[in-house]
C-alpha cells in the first residue's frame, strides 16, 4: 500500500488552495436552498475555507471572511449549553441515535412518543431551545452571548431578515413543536421557541469565527479565543468527545453514515451550506459553499473535507 504524503503545516496553505482550485469543478451541481424564502437569495458560486489548528496557527482560502447563515450548525453549539445547563438529564427528552431521516422528519415521533432522535435534527433541535427557554429569560441572547465569547466578536448577530423569512414559513417546525407538546416533550409556548430558535438559525459567521468557535470540541474542551480566561474549559474533556461522537454519527442529517465513510470526522452542517469538521487534537475546519446536495448538505463543502482528509491523513491517525 503506498502511503499519502503528509503535508506538513508549513504546506497547509497548498492544500487548501489545490482544494479550492479542484472544487471550482463542481459548481452547478447543487442549489441553494430556497425553502427559507430570505436564503435562496444567497449567490451560489460561493467557496471558503478556513483551518484553526491548537497550536493557534490558521489557514484560509477564498471566501473565508464572509460572514454566512449558520442554520443548523447553531444547533452544535445550543447543544452543548443544554448539556452544561441540564447535563445528562439531556437525555431523558432527546435520544442520541442516528434518525436516517430527512432533517424536518416527522415520521419517527409518533412511535417513538414525542421523544426525538437527536439534538441535531430539527425536532431534537426544538426540544434543546425548548429546554434554553426554560433556562434562561432571554435564551436568544444567551446563545448569542455564549458565541460571541468563542469568537472574540462582541458584533456577531443573527440576520434579522433571515430571521423573520424562516419565522414566517415555519409551519413544519411550528407543527414538530406542537407535536412534541401533545407528548408533555416541549414546555413552552411553541411560537416563543420558534421566535428563538429562528433567531439562532439566523445567527451569521464566517468560515474563520465558526472554526475558531469550535475549537474547544479539538482541544480536550478546552477554548483558545483571547476573550476567554486562559486555558477555559467549555466542556470537560470527556464531554467533548461525547460531542464529537454525536457529531460523527448524526451530524449530517440522513447523510451522516456517508459523511463519516467519506470524512471520518465529527462533522456538523448546515442548509446555509456550512460545514465544521473537528479533528481532535490537531484543528478545527470550517467550510462553506451554499449549493447544496438533495439532503441538504453543501456539495462542495463535502468535497473538500474529503480532499483535505486525503491529502493530510487527518482522519486516520
Ligand atoms: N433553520 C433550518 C430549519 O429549521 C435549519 C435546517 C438546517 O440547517 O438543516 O429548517
Amino acid at each position: 500500500m503506498t502511503e499519502t504524503p503528509r503535508p506538513t503545516d508549513s504546506h497547509l496553505h497548498d492544500v487548501l488552495q489545490q482544494i479550492a482550485n479542484e472544487a471550482q469543478d463542481l459548481f452547478g451541481r447543487g442549489e441553494v436552498a430556497n425553502y427559507i424564502p430570505a436564503l435562496a437569495e444567497v449567490p451560489a458560486r460561493r467557496f471558503g475555507m478556513a483551518l484553526a489548528m491548537v497550536d493557534g496557527s490558521s489557514y484560509t482560502v477564498g471566501d473565508a471572511h464572509t460572514p454566512f447563515s449558520l442554520q443548523s450548525i447553531t444547533k452544535l453549539f445550543t447543544f452543548v449549553l443544554a448539556l452544561k445547563a441540564v447535563g445528562e438529564d439531556l437525555w431523558t427528552r432527546v435520544g442520541r441515535e442516528p434518525s436516517g431521516a430527512a432533517f424536518n422528519s416527522m415520521v419517527q415521533l409518533e412511535s417513538e412518543r414525542g421523544i426525538p432522535r437527536n439534538p441535531f435534527i430539527n425536532a431534537g433541535a426544538l426540544v434543546v431551545t425548548d429546554i434554553l427557554t426554560s433556562r434562561y429569560a432571554h435564551m436568544d441572547l444567551a446563545m448569542l452571548g455564549a458565541l460571541r465569547r468563542l469568537t472574540d466578536d462582541p458584533a456577531l448577530t443573527w440576520n434579522v431578515r433571515i430571521a423573520k423569512s424562516e419565522r414566517d414559513t415555519a409551519h413544519r417546525n411550528m407543527a414538530l413543536a406542537y407535536f412534541m407538546k401533545s407528548y408533555g416533550n416541549f414546555h413552552n409556548p411553541p411560537e416563543l421557541v420558534l421566535d428563538n430558535y429562528c433567531r439562532q438559525c439566523a445567527t451569521e459567521m464566517t468560515c474563520t469565527q465558526l472554526a475558531q468557535a469550535t475549537m474547544f470540541l479539538a482541544n480536550g474542551g478546552v477554548d483558545l479565543a483571547k476573550g476567554s480566561q486562559p486555558g477555559e474549559h467549555v466542556l470537560s474533556a470527556d464531554a467533548a468527545r461525547r460531542v464529537n461522537a454525536l457529531m460523527l454519527t448524526c451530524g449530517a442529517y440522513d447523510a451522516s453514515g456517508d459523511f463519516a465513510y467519506r470524512i471520518g470526522l465529527p462533522i456538523k452542517t448546515g442548509v446555509g451550506g456550512g460545514i465544521v469538521a473537528i479533528a481532535p487534537g490537531r484543528g478545527t475546519i470550517s467550510v462553506w459553499s451554499p449549493e447544496l446536495d438533495a439532503k441538504g448538505n453543501s456539495v462542495l463543502g463535502a468535497f473538500a473535507l474529503e480532499r483535505l482528509v486525503q491529502l493530510t491523513g487527518w482522519n486516520h491517525d
